[in-house]
């Protein structure tokens, strides 16, 4: 690690970063580097933990960039699964429109369309390893915080607190952080998502698996959608999104730990869509987390304050239909890293301005495309547009 720490904003300054997603040690990782003080405190207990979620692919000009700046494209390289990124876009009925699995080649690393998917634990893991010893407090969930003058002290759940020049907010959706930026809160999409994970896919998913190839299935019809992504440890990610009342969640009555009832459920709510799919509302140990899509306004901003800020989620969380939600918190941590660090700001507010500009500009653009690709594929003709999105026609 280098320290170059002359003239720098953060000299002598505590950095706290609370969440240790993708943001918050992508960031703590590009800090280091400049030799900035940082600490990430995570509600998780430990990086044992098992990471859920569907995989993600990394974007040339973000997530890809914002590794490349964190001296971390080996470690990536060694990490990628490479052929995960192959898509099959299907219908409600299983037939397959649009098939990558037939491509010979898929693009390759400075490609700009080039997208290698990890999965969210090896992602977690490379990030976790970049970082100085003890740079991630463990088992430290964050209730609030309290101003003291030009320092905040951050209270967790267990009793303790700590003191910080500086915090940064990347705990995702549900921050606790933000209140403490902004008062402006996000708006539901129309979406939910319900979300699951099927151990050992090839035997509890047989047919599904076999449809996958290790890689992506994108399916829609009927104004609903199911997303199924392979994981490298043999499982297989997907969440089911269609319409729904705001208060459908608690209205519905289900006991989401009871997957009988979510079978019953989806019987019903996809009723037009061909048996196969009910292979990933079968598997008895799976986990269902269903997750309303809420959005941040577009047009959101506010006054950049001395010492306080956000990324990832936190700034703007968004419904996933564009794979962007992970690239922007990468790439917001690589931007506000390098506000922080640079020789240009006379002060840590104008650094964080010059961060929050740029992060509201690209939030209005990405949040824009998000939302319209969350309504198109929830409509009637969803299919259809997803195939000219891909440069295929549908009679
Ligand atoms: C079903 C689904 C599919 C998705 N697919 C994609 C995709 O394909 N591509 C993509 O780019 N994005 C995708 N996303 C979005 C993506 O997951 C998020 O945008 C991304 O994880 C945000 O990163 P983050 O670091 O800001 O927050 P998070 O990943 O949410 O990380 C926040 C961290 O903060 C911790 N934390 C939370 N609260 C506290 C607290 N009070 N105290 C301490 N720690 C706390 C959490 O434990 C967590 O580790 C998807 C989202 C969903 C729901």
């Amino acid at each position: 690690m280098s320290s170059k720490t002359k003239d720098m904003l953060l000299q002598n300054k505590k950095v706290a970063i609370i969440g240790g997603g993708p943001g918050g040690l992508t960031l703590a990782r590009l800090l280091q580097l400049k030799g900035a003080d940082v600490k990430v405190y995570e509600r998780d207990k430990s990086r044992e933990v098992r990471v859920q979620g569907a995989t993600l692919d990394l974007h040339f000009e973000s997530g890809l960039r914002a590794l490349e700046e964190a001296g971390l494209m080996d470690a990536f390289r060694a990490n990628y699964r490479p052929d995960a990124d192959r898509l099959r876009i299907m219908d409600e009925h299983a037939s397959i429109f649009f098939d990558e699995h037939s491509k010979t080649a898929k693009g390759d690393f400075g490609d700009e369309w080039f997208r290698p998917e990890i999965d969210r634990g090896p992602l977690r893991n490379m990030l976790l390893d970049s970082l100085l010893p003890d740079t991630v407090v463990w088992d430290s969930h964050i209730v609030s915080l309290k101003r003291h003058g030009d320092t905040w002290e951050i209270i967790f759940q267990n009793g303790n607190m700590v003191i910080a020049d500086v915090i940064i907010g990347a705990d995702g959706a549900k921050s606790k952080i933000r209140p403490f930026v902004t008062p402006i809160k996000p708006f539901y999409s129309g979406v939910t998502v319900l979300e699951g994970n099927i151990y050992d896919a090839e035997k509890n998913a047989k047919k599904i698996n076999t449809v996958l190839q290790g890689g992506k299935i994108m399916a829609l019809g009927d104004s609903k959608t199911i997303s199924v992504s392979a994981k490298g440890d043999g499982s297989l990610d997907f969440y089911a999104g269609w319409n729904a009342d705001v208060n459908w969640l608690t209205d519905s009555g289900i006991d989401f730990k009871n997957n009988k009832q979510v079978l019953e459920w989806f019987k019903k709510e996809y009723v037009n869509w061909d048996s196969i799919w009910l292979e990933l509302f079968e598997a008895e140990n799976t986990i269902f987390v269903p997750r309303p899509q809420y959005c941040m306004p577009l047009d959101q901003h506010w006054d950049a304050q001395p010492n306080i800020t956000l990324i990832g989620d936190a700034a703007h969380l968004m419904p996933p239909y564009a794979g962007e939600g992970v690239n922007m918190a990468m790439l917001d941590a690589l931007q506000l890293s390098q506000s922080l660090t640079s020789e240009n700001f006379t002060d840590i507010r104008s650094a964080i301005a010059h961060y929050e500009r740029q992060m509201f500009a690209r939030f209005a653009d990405i949040g824009r495309e998000t939302l319209d690709n969350t309504e198109f594929m929830h409509s009637p003709d969803g299919l259809k547009k997803l195939m000219v999105m891909f440069g295929q026609h549908l009679e």
